[in-house]
């Protein structure tokens, strides 16, 4: 069975205590719900910027069913990179996942196909998920072309793994028109775009690979229009940025399935 999992990727917001209270907001409601045992629960997964993951791993580690991903790595090992952070430095906190591709990192620090093959290649050894994010611009779309950018972003920067190696990732559809802009893709446009990435994963790999892999959408997902998203086949859950910064609303999408 494919996990549901809620992420939170808070950017470059907050402060220490607002991520500490953030942090600690989510937690105890998320008990509740574990508690509660009402609905299912997803894994959720909170992305704070890396400054704050400490105590994040910290806060997370005395609850059930959350920890704290990066929101980037660097692609070397280690070096003189300065200012520069490494996925090992990250496993060394008890950071489980880190984002890989998100749409800010190739629009405005140039990261390319190649990086991030690196990238998600030193995630992966030093045991921290990627979660490969892959989406298409506005002009893409409207020219008709979003499923070859897909295509040709998950070939370049994922489908390289093998069979072992890609069963221990994450894929996060986030068109980028949809990201901050409060355009969401409709229900129908996301199960679309996740059919489509699930066929390629089941082309590529063994079906077992295409059954089990989550893949998550991103794209001004919230409270209102989560429960919605989440129903289709596909759609595995959310990575979601502005609505992941109030404890009480994230809450409500952790509680769409
Ligand atoms: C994101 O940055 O990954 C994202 C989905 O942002 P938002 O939910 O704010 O559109």
């Amino acid at each position: 069975m494919r996990k549901k999992i809620v992420a939170g990727n808070w950017k470059m917001n907050t402060d220490l205590d607002g991520a500490k209270e953030l942090a600690s907001g989510v937690c105890g409601l998320l008990n509740r719900e574990v508690q509660g045992g009402t609905s299912q629960v997803p894994e959720v997964v909170l992305f704070p910027p890396h400054v704050f993951l400490p105590p994040v791993v910290r806060i997370c580690a005395d609850h059930q069913g959350i920890s704290a991903g990066a929101q980037n790595c660097h692609q070397e090992e280690k070096g003189a990179f300065t200012g520069e952070v490494s996925a090992g430095m990250l496993a060394s906190l008890g950071v489980t996942h880190v984002l890989v591709g998100h749409s800010e990192r190739r629009a405005y620090f140039g990261e390319d196909d190649q990086m991030l093959a690196k990238k998600v290649e030193r995630a992966l050894a030093h045991g921290l998920t990627p979660v490969f994010c892959c989406g298409e611009m506005l002009q893409e779309r409207e020219a008709g072309n979003h499923f070859e950018v897909i295509k040709s972003q998950l070939g370049n920067g994922l489908f390289w793994l093998d069979e072992i190696q890609i069963r221990k990732t994450v894929i996060a559809y986030e068109p980028v028109w949809a990201i901050g802009t409060g355009v969401t893709a409709s229900p129908d446009q996301a199960q679309e775009v996740h059919a489509f990435i699930r066929k390629l994963l089941a082309d590529k790999y063994e079906a077992g690979v295409s059954a089990n892999l989550s893949i998550l959408y991103g794209g001004s997902c919230n409270a209102q229009n989560a429960r919605e998203l989440f129903s289709r086949q596909d759609v595995d859950g959310g990575l979601i940025g502005g609505a992941s910064l109030k404890a009480e609303d994230f809450i409500k999408i952790i509680q769409s399935f």
